[in-house]
């Protein structure tokens, strides 16, 4: 059962000039504020009390997030308001992307697809059994760090404020095709503008996701042109809509200029606190089956998994290899 939500305040700037002089006019207040774009995932949490910002703050107004633009060298710009349904659905980036419009795709289900953004997507909260449920089921069930209480019921050595604290998962669908992508994060806040490769974004703990500053605003998703990456995206779920993974898997397949494979990329989500990524050069392996040796086994060794979802922690790390070698298969490269 959830608690009535707390009452906040709601504003909804018009540009992104608005609404940076708002950010720092509220940063230097010490403002207790969140940004929400589809708030898919932010009013839930508002919901069960997980948080209780005083003012919202809708993206929702601001035309620069939104918006795809398709560049003549095959790169693209996605404002970070893009709508996964949008994404999911436009011919054009699936020509470009494929696997970036499927896992668009497989994430929750239509009517949230709907609503959901890719910024959003990117920054979705970490989960875990303990801090996803109702107030009324974390007061029975104890708390953990991310509650505000002192301990974690999953990692008993963990200390409040030593890296990693919190082993929450880190859920986003879209994240591993992006880092395969090699995405940049167009940065915007009160001291100016940054440009972020997503491979620099995430951090190994549960609570401190991330490097975004609070006062700062992910405005857009920098994409080079695909050039020739193939990527194959499946998550582990127990039903097909409406699950976060279990486990996600990204395998990207790139040929060498004489067409036989020459890279193999990896990034995996569903598991530990941020997605791991890995990439493999064919000119260090005797072949394709070594290549995928070692990415399965740099998944497996960098896995750690917690009993902190519906399925057994060990099913999960076993299956990280099935899915690396079903992907495989439906990229058609080794066995
Ligand atoms: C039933 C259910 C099932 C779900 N299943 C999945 C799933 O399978 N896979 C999955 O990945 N997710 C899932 N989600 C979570 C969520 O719907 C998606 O991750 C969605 O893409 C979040 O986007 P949003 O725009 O709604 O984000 P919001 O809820 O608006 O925001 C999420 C977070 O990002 C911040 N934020 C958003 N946009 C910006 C921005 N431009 N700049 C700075 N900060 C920003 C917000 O402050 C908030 O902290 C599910 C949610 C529900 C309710």
């Amino acid at each position: 059962m959830n608690a009535p939500p707390a009452r906040f305040a709601f504003e909804r700037p018009a540009s992104l000039a608005e609404l940076v002089a708002r950010l720092a006019r509220l940063s230097a207040d010490g403002g207790d504020y969140a940004l929400a774009a589809g708030a898919t995932d932010l009013m839930p949490q508002i919901k069960r009390g997980v948080k209780t910002p005083a003012r919202l703050i809708s993206l929702n107004g601001v035309p620069e997030l939104a918006g795809v633009q398709a560049r003549a060298d095959g790169s693209h710009r996605l404002g970070a308001l893009t709508r996964l349904a949008d994404l999911a659905g436009d011919a054009r980036l699936r020509q470009h992307y494929p696997a970036l419009c499927a896992a668009a795709g497989r994430v929750a289900s239509p009517p949230i697809r709907q609503r959901a953004s890719l910024g959003g997507n990117l920054l979705v909260d970490n989960r875990c059994i303990h801090i996803n449920q109702s107030a009324l089921n974390r007061a029975v069930h104890g708390t953990c760090f991310k509650a505000g209480g002192e301990t974690c019921p999953l990692v008993k050595s963990a200390v409040r404020g030593r890296l990693p604290q919190c082993q929450a998962r880190f859920v986003s669908d879209t994240a591993p095709v992006l880092l395969l992508l090699d995405a940049v994060l167009q940065l915007v806040s009160p001291r100016g503008e940054r440009q972020l490769p997503l491979s620099q974004f995430y951090r190994d703990d549960g609570m401190q996701r991330h490097v975004l500053a609070s006062d700062e605003v992910l405005v857009a998703i920098e994409l080079p042109a695909a050039d020739g990456l193939r990527i194959d995206y499946d998550k582990l779920t127990i039903r097909r809509a409406l699950d976060f993974p279990s486990l996600g898997v990204a395998l990207g397949v790139r040929a060498d200029s004489g067409g036989t494979l020459g890279e193999l990329s990896l990034a995996l989500t569903g598991i530990g606190t941020h997605p791991g990524c890995w990439r493999f050069a064919a000119a260090a392996y005797d072949n394709a089956n070594a290549m995928l040796d070692a990415a399965c086994a740099a998944a497996r060794e960098s896995a750690t998994t917690y009993q902190q979802d519906f399925f057994p922690r060990d099913y999960r790390k076993r299956m990280i290899d099935v899915f690396i070698r079903k992907a495989a298969q439906r990229l058609g490269v080794a066995r």
